[in-house]
């Protein structure tokens, strides 16, 4: 498997770009910007496109979309219930001092237990509320997920997090759709933003749990809040 990570744009979205040594077929994940610098790497390994798939609606993951679109003929890939925010583009991009990029245009929704298949690369869909009401996650070959703004390895603490001032739909969601990812064996996490990080796949298992524990603990406090105030 031929797998290059880019970070694009302003906010330096984690676009990867994976590629299947035999067919040449390849997926793109989240090409937010500098579609040149993606092409580049498509060209460099002669690989030709077949889905670009976008884990949520943020300007950040998807804004390159249109570009990669027209340059490679490939299908757009994203979840419905993100329409919504996909409509907001170029409100976004606004709220971001960013150029207007045009409005993207999606050949599929995929949702839970959907497959991506392209050449021999297959990956699984997980849908995971939470940071945003569409965002997905794709769980490659049972071991790489690919996790978007849902899921992110923290370097400092050396530990799984999940972001609550990052979270716009649900943090309560949030975790329900972490805590199916506890069904899943996976030993690497690819986020949507920082560093990529390994451990074994028990190792990895351990800190989710943990990690459900601090965010219940998280939306415990909240709520003993909320009754302290009433
Ligand atoms: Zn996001």
């Amino acid at each position: 498997m031929i797998h290059e990570i880019l970070p694009v744009g302003p906010l330096q979205c984690n676009c990867s770009v994976i590629g299947d040594e035999a067919s040449r077929k390849a997926i793109v994940i989240d090409p937010g910007d500098d579609v040149a610098d993606v092409l580049a790497i498509v060209q460099k390994h002669n690989l030709k496109v077949q889905q670009i798939i976008i884990t949520h609606a943020h300007i950040d993951h998807v804004g390159g979309a249109k570009k990669l679109q027209a340059a490679t003929g490939a299908a757009v890939l994203l979840n419905q219930n993100d329409y919504a925010l996909l409509k907001m583009l170029d409100m976004q991009a606004a709220w971001l001092g960013m150029a207007p990029v045009g409005k993207v245009e999606i050949d599929e929704s995929v949702g839970q237990a959907d497959k991506i298949r392209v050449g021999s690369l297959s990956a699984d869909v997980l849908h995971t509320p939470g940071h945003t009401e569409g965002s997905v996650v794709y769980l490659y070959d049972r071991r790489c997920l690919f996790t978007g703004d849902s899921l992110a390895w923290n370097f400092e603490t050396e530990d799984l997090e999940a972001f609550r001032r990052y979270c716009w739909w649900s943090w309560s969601e949030q975790r329900q759709s972490l805590k199916q990812l506890l069904n899943y064996r996976f030993e690497w996490v690819f986020a949507g933003h920082g560093g990529s990080r390994y451990v074994p796949s028990f190792e990895m298992h351990a800190r989710l749990e943990a990690l459900l524990e601090r965010m219940a603990i998280d939306l415990n406090a909240r709520l003993n809040l909320v009754f302290a105030i009433l």
